[in-house]
């Protein structure tokens, strides 16, 4: 059987649902809409980054309660969290936190980790390009999930939680795993077009990874982006590649809307004419394949 294409004209079509998306409504429903606040600078950018999209598990609504819950503790200033010399204090203000499967002790665990990384660098985009040099991509999320799993801080810090290494898959080892939380952290970090922070600056765009949630996995499958009906990391490079065709500069640009589009409901993810009917991007719908729309 042949794989599923989406049509010679679906780059026009999937600028037109770029152009025409409503970036403010959803903002308000993406966890971006809290990181943007708090990323006052570099340090505040990555810690806030690296908390919200660690807890990026579960509906919008939840993990938005979860990351303004963490910024509460923190007062407001999350670099608190990995700023030296409270570490009991930090440690009772995060015991009781929950969110999903994710607890208070790993969270204070990260902010060890954290904290002990920047004494001795300045960024996480040091880690990042260290392995992004010899690895691309992959190779950068890999060096950036054994920083902040601690392998190497083992004898400094103790054994982590139980679940903590977990939080952080890299697709070196765990191919099965999109890596969506890590590659939308480092989304985040690096493009520097709205509503992305763009703090760091020596990643190019053209290089990012598609954050693979299931909305966005849904419909990249159905626009024939991908042909895998899981998410895995194999899947994650289909989508990016297929993206990186339409815009090669910038192909994460469509992550936003590709996601949003499901989440706000604006895709059914079924047949319905009444929503379908106007989607930009119907024409390379699987579940349009070979229909027209009479009115
Ligand atoms: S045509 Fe309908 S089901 Fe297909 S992507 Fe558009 S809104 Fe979603």
């Amino acid at each position: 059987m042949r794989a599923y294409r989406p049509s010679a004209e679906f780059p026009r079509h999937l600028e037109e649902l770029y152009a025409r998306f409503p970036f403010d409504r959803s903002l308000a429903d993406d966890p971006i809409s809290l990181v943007r606040p708090l990323a006052v600078d570099l340090r505040h950018a990555e810690v806030a980054g690296v908390f919200a999209s660690t807890l990026a598990i579960g509906n919008t609504t939840a993990i938005r309660g979860a990351v303004a819950r963490l910024a509460g503790l923190a007062d407001g200033d999350v670099a608190w969290l990995v700023s030296p010399g409270h570490a009991r204090e930090r440690a009772r203000r995060l015991a009781s936190f929950r969110h999903r499967w994710i607890r208070g002790d790993q969270l204070d665990y990260l902010a060890r980790v954290l904290e002990t990384y920047y004494r001795h660098r300045p960024s996480l985009e040091s880690a990042f390009v260290e392995g992004f040099t010899d690895g691309g991509f992959a190779g950068g999320l890999d060096e950036l999930s054994r920083v902040l799993r601690a392998d190497a801080l083992r004898g400094r810090l103790g054994p982590p939680p139980r679940g903590y290494r977990a939080l952080f898959p890299s697709p070196r080892d765990t191919a099965a795993s999109p890596c969506k939380r890590l590659t939308l952290f480092v989304r985040w970090m690096v493009r520097d077009r709205y509503p992305d922070l763009g703090v760091w600056r020596r990643v190019p765009t053209g290089e990012l990874r598609i954050p693979l949630d299931q909305h966005v996995h849904w419909i990249a499958y159905h626009l024939g982006l991908t042909g895998r009906r899981t998410r895995s990391w194999a899947a994650v490079e289909e989508v990016s590649e297929a993206l990186r065709r339409v815009d090669p500069l910038d192909p994460v640009k469509y992550d936003f809307v590709l996601c949003h589009t499901g989440i706000s409901g604006d895709c059914p993810k079924e047949r319905d004419i009444a929503v379908c009917g106007p989607c930009s991007v119907r024409p390379d719908c699987r579940l349009w394949r070979g229909r027209t729309v009479t009115t």
